[in-house]
């Protein structure tokens, strides 16, 4: 069912809307930005193939088509997923409140604890930032995670949060059973 694949994971975007969650997965699978993004309708994922440590993975990165504007994600978006990636904006501190909500929602819902996270800030190439870099690292080193600043506009930081999420995912072998 693999194919030619070692490992097929399932990587989740999750956070406010508006926060720039289809931008970083346009900007990561087609390495482009649109100032103007409509809000997300239709895409449920797109797929990139990526080679690290010898394996050939295939990735599905899930965008959240939207829904997270009503503030909660349905069960099945979580379902089966290997790694999150927590996405808010620095310029936006609302969006880093409720990271919290997010996380209960993702531990609600995920069928594995073990998912990997991390917790990524966009839209540093802004200048109105209202969270600084030690209080998302605070939060970050709660969740035993890493934290990452990212702009999808610039493309600054973006193939470091997804290599990260990808190496966090081989080093956590209940992920890699199945
Ligand atoms: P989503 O609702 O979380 O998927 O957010 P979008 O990806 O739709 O982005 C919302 C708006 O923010 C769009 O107008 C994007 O162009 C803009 N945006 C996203 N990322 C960045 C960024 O890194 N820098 C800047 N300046 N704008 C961004």
């Amino acid at each position: 069912m693999q194919g030619h694949y070692d490992h097929i994971f399932k990587i989740l975007l999750i956070g406010d809307a508006g926060v720039g969650k289809s931008s970083i997965l346009l900007r990561f699978t087609d390495d482009a930005f649109e100032e103007h993004l409509a809000s997300t309708i239709g895409v449920d994922f797109k797929v990139k193939t990526v080679h690290m440590r010898g394996k050939t993975l295939k990735l599905t990165i899930w965008d959240t088509a939207g829904q997270e504007r009503f503030r909660t994600l349905t069960s099945s978006y979580y379902r089966g997923c290997h790694g999150i990636i927590l996405v808010f904006d620095v310029n936006d501190r609302p969006s880093f409140e409720h990271l919290r909500t997010w996380l209960d929602e993702f531990e609600l819902y995920a069928t594995s604890a073990a998912a990997a996270k991390l917790l990524v800030g966009n839209k540093v190439d802004l200048d109105a930032r209202e969270v600084t870099v030690e209080e998302a690292q605070a939060f970050a080193r709660q969740q035993a995670t890493m934290y990452i600043e990212t702009s999808a506009k610039t493309r600054s930081g973006i193939l470091q949060a997804f290599d990260e999420i990808v190496q966090k995912v081989l080093d956590t072998p209940e992920l890699l059973a199945d």
